[in-house]
């Protein structure tokens, strides 16, 4: 499986410059083949090529690796900004956004990613430096860290094309890599985990993850956003654009938190993880638990799929359950009744008189699930009968 490990580099204040100067050409150049594509209505990777590589090498002083790179990243570009008009993201036809998408150029920050490939950028691992191309010449022993994990991955695997990225004033290498994928294990049951609104996550073994402590932070930064709202200056808007992004930096640290935290317990136990259908979870979590305070909806599905690849790496069995009823039916007697949920926390079984947190329940209902659509898929002999 392809995963991608991001280090960060500690480049000298010179070599530091020499990443910012070529970034800067690599994606002055990007613009410039963009207009270069519009004018001439040639967008295809290899057809732009012939019209651009040699000018764009001498202009620039791109390699001839940076320029095939800068010319199929415009290539790219079109591409996506195609898909999302077809797919009515900039608007409706006609729309003045849609127009201005479909006739400008596209336009490249300086600080947009450049890719490298092997022949750009080599690993010595060993030193923790790699040697880079730029514009000014092969820095050698560039200087990088990251985490034990990150860290020890670009040291085993193989490494295949890189970014160079330039972010609040640190450099970082987003590095691909091939990691062979385990073999899953044989699950002893199913860690069953329920989503919603009140807390993120919610286990059968009665763990919750990120409830109330995380929700009061994103009540103050929702005040803080309507606040901005409300002002409506251009610097209002443009601290209130800062502001989303730190905050959905903040949520993604959450969910790859929770997403490890889940997969470490299912390994320790030696259990798969049974979590809702993917698909529609943003909608459905929304519909299911309507709260008091108007929370941007959580992303779910970002959750989700970090579980999806944590377990995948793991070799933990992920299997996605159908969610209908696991917050009304009891856990212990199947009981299932809408007053079994007298309120939000709360479920009290009607018939068996069972008592649990609402989300509790929900999860071990998921857990059940788990093994029985386990089972479905895994049990191949099951259903023929033995004959002696
Ligand atoms: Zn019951």
């Amino acid at each position: 499986m392809k995963l991608v490990v991001r280090v960060k580099l500690l480049p000298t204040p010179e070599q530091a410059a020499a990443l910012d100067a070529t970034l800067r050409a690599c994606n002055t150049a990007a613009s410039d083949v963009a207009a270069t594509a519009r004018e001439t209505g040639t967008y295809r990777n290899y057809d732009l090529r012939k019209h651009v590589y040699a000018r764009i090498k001498d202009d620039y002083g791109l390699g001839a690796q940076a320029a095939q790179h800068v010319i199929k990243k415009v290539a790219d570009a079109y591409t996506t900004m195609k898909a999302n008009l077809k797919a009515g993201r900039y608007g409706k036809p006609g729309s003045k956004r849609r127009g201005n998408v479909e006739t400008n150029p596209v336009r490249f920050r300086w600080n947009a990613a450049q890719p490298y490939d092997a022949r750009m950028l080599s690993w010595q691992t060993d030193a923790r430096t790699v040697s880079i191309w730029t514009t000014c010449g092969r820095l050698k022993g560039v200087a990088y860290t990251g985490s034990a994990d990150q860290l020890k991955a670009v040291a085993t695997s193989k490494v295949g094309e890189s970014d160079l990225v330039h972010r609040d004033g640190m450099w970082f290498l987003y590095a691909s890599i091939e990691v062979a994928e385990p073999e899953l294990i044989d699950p002893a049951g199913f860690l069953g985990v329920d989503m919603g609104i009140a807390n993120i996550a919610y286990d059968c073994d009665g763990t919750r993850y990120a409830g109330d402590r995380l929700n009061g932070y994103r009540r103050r930064q929702l005040r803080l956003r309507k606040r901005l709202q409300v002002k409506g200056s251009k610097s209002a808007r443009r601290l209130l654009a800062r502001r989303n992004k730190k905050e959905a930096r903040h949520a993604a640290n959450v969910n790859h938190r929770i997403a490890k935290t889940i997969v470490t317990e299912a390994v320790r136990t030696g259990r798969g993880i049974a979590v809702e259908q993917l698909t529609g979870i943003r909608e459905r979590v929304r519909l299911r638990k309507p709260q008091r305070v108007t929370l941007h909806s959580w992303s779910f599905h970002q959750l989700g799929g970090f579980l999806a690849y944590k377990a995948r790496r793991a070799g933990v069995p992920l299997v996605e359950v159908d969610p209908r009823y696991t917050s009304q039916t009891c856990h212990r007697c199947g009981h299932r009744d809408k007053r079994n949920r007298p309120d939000q926390e709360t479920f009290h079984c009607r018939s068996c008189g069972v008592v649990a947190h609402a989300d509790h329940n929900a999860a071990l209902n998921i857990a059940q699930r788990g093994v029985e659509g386990w089972g479905a898929v895994n049990r191949p002999h099951a259903a023929s009968p033995c004959i002696q």
